[in-house]
């Protein structure tokens, strides 16, 4: 994180703004997670999470989770709820909540004053128009007919635009900012549209919303934050955040960017992921072929472990994509050692040992994990009939195979000595394997074996109604621009017949309310540790509380 300290770019600050500033935030570190409420968070968001809120931590200072709710049409409720559900499982409890539509009395009147400056028009050509002004935005921009409107008449047109008098896309209102420049974010941006959405927060009162541009630096201004962090396609937008402070003369924050998090094979974008979430190519915001949180939560990936992978990354400014095997490998290390093993058969054939009596059944303890024995076993009992992976058998041998065919034994795990396959019926509509016979070895002539394979004991089989098997969601790698038909159709596969050992079903369920618990805790202790943070906050009464 000491990339973002460069000496000497610091912009330059009204003495008088920074003395304010320094009065206000008594020289703490303040920054802001500001998500637009428009989707659930996603593992990008991680990164943002941990940057934002990991510096304020690391420097004694504090974060702001503020919702950046400007977008009306997209907004809703169910997202506000879980983005701070997602900040609070990963460990961080925000110092503030606040909203930018907390701030739309004042953004109006700040838009106000800048007309009044002259630096601010209401523009009245269509969309078309204002792109083939601007040079398409790459190039050549000339001035708008509106630039030189009479402050008077933009204030008038301002007025009439918030009364609601100008429909959708009739007017706007546009920052008079630097042609000259190379920059195409000094192009005369846009400050304000109308919108007749109501809003999620302040319901019918306004029918114009400031955008991005307008609203951001200026809430960061009013939040009193000293380093406002994001990534790094808003370097070009940063000149037209100190315009704006400035132009306004209100206190400028800094702006610092760092690399997106990218993931190969896929992408991270909200409004991406919603399309797949409504044109139904994937069941849900949770689905598990999605990077979203709550899908890789739903995964059984723990927060510590999402935490694990960006910190591996490091934050640095150079974009790149990480390789999924990467993000699995570190997911991997780090479930490790905690993760219990257990036996599954997804596609269950019976196997029948024909040399022992039916009433066949020795008592096997099996360890949880290989390398972890103080995680404990779970008992199991191998019996005569047992069921195996059809994928663990084949009909004809080859000598790089070391799992069971006609004639060769492998070892059934922790059973007490291998198996030999002695024959094998298959369904003669199907042509598929349906029994699997064989000889138990004995004590006296047993050899060690090649290969070990799970099973799971026919008697006290659970048999599960579906199991969801995940593949890469996408054909291409990266997906295409028209990715909704680059949707692998085969990318879940469904088992309709696997079956567990009991223990797993136990275990599972535990597992299921452990995680609950350690996530109330988790909620719990960040709280916690937020109330001993404010409280060393500007100390009531003073000059800096008032604010
Ligand atoms: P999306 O396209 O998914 O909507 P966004 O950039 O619009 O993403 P917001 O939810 O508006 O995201 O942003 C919240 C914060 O998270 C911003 O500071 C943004 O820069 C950051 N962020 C979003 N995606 C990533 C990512 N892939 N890696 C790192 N940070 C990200
Ligand atoms: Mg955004
Ligand atoms: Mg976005």
């Amino acid at each position: 994180l000491s990339e973002f300290h460069k000496p000497g770019e610091n912009p330059q600050i009204d003495p008088k703004l920074k003395e304010q500033h320094l009065a206000w935030t008594e020289g703490k570190v303040y920054t802001r997670f500001p998500p637009e409420p428009n989707g659930y968070l996603h593992i990008g968001h991680v990164k943002a999470i941990m940057v934002d809120f990991g510096y304020a931590k690391f420097h004694g200072g504090r974060t702001y989770l503020r919702y950046d709710d400007t977008n009306p049409e997209a907004e809703e409720g169910r997202y506000f709820q879980s983005i701070l559900e997602t900040v609070r499982w990963l460990g961080f409890e925000p110092w503030k909540i606040t909203y930018s539509s907390d701030n739309f009395d004042k953004l109006y009147e700040l838009a106000v004053e800048l007309i009044r400056r002259g630096k601010a028009y209401v523009c009245t050509c269509d969309a078309e128009k204002i792109k083939e002004d601007r040079g398409g935005g790459k190039g050549n921009p000339v001035p708008c007919v509106h630039r030189d409107t009479p402050i008077e008449t933009s204030l008038r047109e301002f007025e009439r635009m918030k009364n609601g008098e100008y429909e959708e896309k009739a007017a706007c209102l546009r920052m008079k900012m630097d042609l000259n420049s190379g920059n195409p974010y000094m192009w005369d941006t846009i400050a304000y549209r109308v919108k007749k959405a109501p809003h999620h927060r302040t319901g019918d009162k306004w029918k114009i919303y400031p955008t991005y541009d307008f609203t951001h630096c200026l809430c960061d201004s009013i939040e009193n934050i000293s380093h406002s962090l994001c990534t790094t396609e808003f370097i070009p937008a940063r000149e037209s955040y100190e315009w704006l402070c400035d132009a306004l003369t209100v206190y400028k924050a800094r702006q610092y960017e760092f690399a997106r998090l990218n993931l190969q094979g896929t992408f991270l974008s909200k409004r991406k992921i919603a399309k797949l979430v409504n044109t139904k190519l994937v069941k849900d915001w949770d689905d598990p072929r999605l990077y979203t949180i709550i899908a890789l939560r739903r995964r059984g990936i723990p927060p510590g472990a999402l935490l694990a992978f960006v910190a591996e990354l490091g934050v640095t400014n150079v974009n790149s994509t990480t390789e999924i095997k990467k993000f699995e490998s570190v997911i991997r290390k780090y479930l490790e050692d905690s993760a219990p093993r257990l036996m599954m058969v997804l596609n269950p054939v019976k196997l029948i040992i024909d040399n022992v009596p039916d009433d066949y059944r020795v008592p096997v303890q099996v360890p949880l994990h290989p390398k972890v024995p103080s995680m404990g076993t779970v008992e199991t009992s191998f019996t005569k009939e047992v069921y195996i992976d059809a994928e663990d058998f084949r009909e004809v041998d080859s000598p790089d195979y070391f799992r069971l065919a006609p004639g060769k034994s492998v070892g059934l795990f922790k059973a007490p000595f291998p198996v030999t396959c002695t024959s094998y019926k298959t369904d003669p509509a199907t042509g598929k394997v349906t029994e699997i016979h064989c000889h138990l070895e004995d004590s006296g002539t047993a050899k060690k074996a090649k290969a070990y394979i799970q099973w799971v004991n026919v008697p006290e089989a659970v048999k599960i109604d579906e199991v969801r098997y995940f593949k890469p969601l996408f054909k291409s790698d990266p997906p295409p621009a028209d990715f909704e038909a680059d949707v692998n159709p085969d990318s879940l596969e469904v088992y309709k017949d696997a079956v567990i050992e009991p223990a797993f079903y136990e275990l599972s369920k535990k597992a299921i309310s452990d995680a609950r618990k350690e996530s109330e805790e988790r909620t719990k202790k960040a709280k916690a540790e937020s109330a001993i943070g404010s409280k060393a906050g500007p100390a009531e009464g003073s000059e800096a509380a008032k604010h």
